[in-house]
């Protein structure tokens, strides 16, 4: 028996902050606050996932910039 299994990243929108200057590119862009997990499959059923990363997104250049947990949670309290 073969088993098929794999992993896949997926990234959940939080919160939107709003429009904001982007450090990196210098567009006036809506950031987004995001999670990024990893998910890993079975037969293409998630089993398990875990949280690669978190942190603010920059949907203009792609400019992931990474939060701690505590700046991630005042972030998505205000
Ligand atoms: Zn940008």
């Amino acid at each position: 028996m073969v088993i098929v299994y794999g992993s896949k990243n997926s990234i959940k929108i939080k919160k939107n902050l709003g429009v904001n200057v982007c450090p990196n590119c210098g567009m006036n862009t809506e950031k987004v606050l995001a999670a990024e997990k990893q998910q890993f499959t079975v037969f293409y059923i998630p089993i398990f996932s875990h949280t690669l990363r978190k942190g603010l997104i920059c949907p203009n250049c792609g400019m992931y910039k990474t939060l701690t947990n505590a700046e991630f949670k005042e972030m998505a309290n205000n």
